[in-house]
């Protein structure tokens, strides 16, 4: 596939509003960063092909492709991507406990495989109020700073790229569906370099339907609260209909309805809500605070998963037959909404290849999803 630059990167994702802020672009050189949620080129560069364009999961996400790539299978619009087992899931005892947005399976995998030395270093989310800000972690103790969601879009990639830059070569990540396409283009090589090796040890993905826009959620959250005194949000699954916000004075919850105007256009394009091209997924579970849905992809993944169980990091079971159902049938809506808008507003490839566009998918894939 041809390979453009930073000049279509800022046309065909920066100026259409399609940027998500993933921090895949930045610190690749000293031209993209991030400021305060937004993406901006600080000075004009004129390469011709370039890594921003190429590991943005904006640009010609190929799924056919990395599909072929990870599962060694086409992409066929199963809602919860290739997977081999869905379960439910908690940290276990060894793990201990802490703050967790859920059932603290993410921190417990990721500090399990920092312990086992599985990975050499953490790309996590970490936040300054409610800023969240990019964080590189080598040490398991330092996990539990990062965990609980911070639900705005996060240039968390940013840390992966400085990581590599650092030369730490077997990286955990714990990324957004997002995040997680472009970790696995960037995965691909897509520019070629000759002595590519990949970096990257681990992928646990979360399940995300949407983001906020910091810039937008800031303000709108700034004349309610005092941010500073923030110490965790939540959204409860269905049918709750509200984002809780705790505070060290107490609760306050804001209806949904009033929050989702505050999501960027581009998460309406998004295909993917459990981290389809991940080694394990992560979300949470209808009815159960206390735990999370688990999903595992690959055999990384499975090995890791038993392993960190035999040792007490982790507690599994099965999944209820209504919560699975339920998960597939929003992975599947997220999906085919997603598509059918895509495709509506010009924004898939069916394999031209002189066009530039979001997704690339082949007309008769395409056709079997939506249908
Ligand atoms: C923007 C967003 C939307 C989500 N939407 C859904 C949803 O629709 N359905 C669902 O089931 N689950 C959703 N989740 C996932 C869910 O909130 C929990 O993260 C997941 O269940 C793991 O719980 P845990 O207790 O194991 O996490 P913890 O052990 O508390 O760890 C949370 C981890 O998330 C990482 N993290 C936090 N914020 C971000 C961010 N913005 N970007 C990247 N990484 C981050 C941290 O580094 C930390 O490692 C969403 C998460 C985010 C960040
Ligand atoms: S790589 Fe991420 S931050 Fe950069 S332009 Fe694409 S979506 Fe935005
Ligand atoms: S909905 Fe998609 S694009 Fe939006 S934050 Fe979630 S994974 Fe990223």
């Amino acid at each position: 596939m041809r390979i453009f630059g930073p000049n279509e990167l800022l046309e065909d994702v920066v100026k259409k509003d399609l940027c998500i802020g993933c921090g895949a672009c930045i610190y690749l050189c000293p031209y993209f960063r991030s400021y305060m949620g937004k993406t901006a080129m600080l000075f004009p560069c004129t390469l011709t092909e370039g890594r921003c364009w190429a590991y943005c999961p904006k640009t010609e996400v190929d799924l056919d492709d990395l599909s072929k790539r990870f599962f060694d299978r086409p992409y066929d619009g199963d809602p919860l991507g290739f997977h081999g087992s869905v379960k439910i899931s908690r940290a276990g005892s060894k793990f201990g406990t802490g703050s967790f947005q859920a059932g603290g399976t993410v921190s417990a995998l990721m500090s399990f495989a920092l312990n086992k030395g599985y990975i050499d270093a953490a790309v996590l989310t970490d936040r300054d109020g409610i800023l969240p800000v990019p964080r590189l972690v080598t040490d398991p103790d330092d996990v539990l700073r990062c965990s609980c969601s911070k639900y705005t879009a996060s240039p968390t990639l940013s840390a992966l790229n400085q990581a590599i830059k650092e030369g730490y070569n077997h990286i955990g990540v714990v990324a957004t569906p997002c995040q997680g396409l472009a970790i696995a283009k960037m995965r691909s090589n897509p520019t070629r370099i000759d002595d590519f090796t990949d970096p990257v040890g681990l992928v646990v993905g979360l399940f995300c339907t949407w983001a906020l826009d910091f810039r937008a959620f800031d303000a709108f959250i700034s004349e309610r609260i005092d941010v500073d005194k923030i110490t965790k949000v939540n959204i409860p699954p269905p049918p709750a209909e509200i984002m809780e916000i705790y505070t060290t004075d107490g609760k306050q919850e804001i209806p949904l309805d009033e929050i989702r105007k505050l999501v960027p256009d581009t998460c309406s394009y998004c295909i993917d809500m459990t981290s389809e091209f991940s080694d394990i997924s992560v979300g949470v579970l209808e009815g159960r605070p206390d735990m999370n849905t688990i999903i595992v992809r690959t055999k990384r993944g499975q090995d890791i998963v038993d392993e960190a169980e035999k040792e007490g990091f982790l507690v599994l079971d099965d999944i209820p037959e209504e919560n699975l159902e339920h998960l597939m049938w929003a992975a599947n809506n997220k999906k085919k909404r997603a598509l059918i808008k895509a495709e509506e507003d010009g924004l898939i490839n069916t394999n031209q290849e002189d066009k530039r566009s979001y997704l690339r998918l082949n007309p008769e894939a395409l056709k079997n999803i939506v249908a």
